[in-house]
């Protein structure tokens, strides 16, 4: 009886101590995440930027020129008043970039295209310099105010829909729709500009179509009301009218300016 009652016990203590083995592994995988900024890293202090940077000094400075020459612009067009603290750390390796955002487990998923991000106000940067990326370098150095506006994004709105944050951020900054979008692309539905999904964004031609969308609520509305919708999130506050009518508005608004060819 004894010998019976042992042996799932031990079972028992196999299973627990493979669990926690596992949970040390994944605890482990994400410690790279708990700090953005790596040794010895040095920076450069603008009024309304601070930057980061590894050994890749000339091209900090070259990121360095464009945000902190842009930050203004952008801070006052999101409706900021003065310097918000926003950092951007620039890593050498886009393995370190990927790794300070989601841990050791990024590098097993070798995704060459991605370069930036944020966290909250903190922008994270692959070194345009890095080669191997899917990216040259003028367009990752594009990325850094891209990410900028995200940055000043997450403090306008805690949970900004992916559809209005990534228009934002195109429209302000590197946005650049083919002038046939309409005529050669199918417009997402309006359930697929309620996607989470930075992967069904994509698919969907979002880096395109949710720049248009803020495009088309700026001309029609006004900047400040594309505004009120950034911070509210609410279409009838921010212009009177439902997400159904907008989203025809904006469908004959592509039509119109994005039919190139035809
Ligand atoms: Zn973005």
């Amino acid at each position: 009886m004894i010998e019976r009652k042992s042996t799932p016990k031990r079972a028992l203590r196999i299973v627990l101590l493979a669990v926690c083995v596992l949970i040390l592994l994944v605890a482990a995988s994400f410690a790279p995440t708990l700090f953005v900024k790596t040794g010895g890293m040095k920076e450069l202090k603008g009024r309304y930027i601070t930057v980061y940077y590894e050994k890749e000094e000339a091209v900090a400075r070259d990121v360095f020129a464009l945000a902190d020459g842009q930050s203004e612009r952008i801070a006052k067009a999101l409706g900021f008043e003065g310097p918000q603290d926003i950092r951007m750390y620039i890593y050498d390796r886009q393995s370190t970039f990927q790794t300070r955002k989601y841990g050791l487990i990024a590098l097993l998923l070798n995704l060459n295209w991605y370069i930036g991000d944020n966290r909250g106000r903190d922008v994270l940067l692959t070194s345009p310099a890095e080669s191997g990326t899917a990216h040259g370098y003028e367009e990752i150095k594009q990325a850094a105010i891209h990410e900028m506006v995200h940055a000043y994004n997450s403090i306008l709105s805690k949970r900004m829909p992916l559809w209005i944050n990534e228009g934002l951020a195109l429209y302000l900054t590197n946005g650049d729709p083919p002038r046939n979008l309409y005529s050669t692309s199918n417009v997402p539905s309006l359930a697929q500009t309620h996607t989470a999904s930075p992967l069904e964004f994509a698919n969907m031609g979002g880096y395109h179509f949710a720049h248009t969308y803020i495009e088309y609520l700026d001309q029609t509305f006004g900047w400040e009301a594309v505004l009120t919708l950034a911070k509210t999130k609410d279409p009838q506050a921010a212009f009177g009218m439902d997400e159904t009518r907008l989203y025809e508005g904006w469908i004959d608004f592509l039509k119109e300016n994005y039919s190139a060819g035809m």
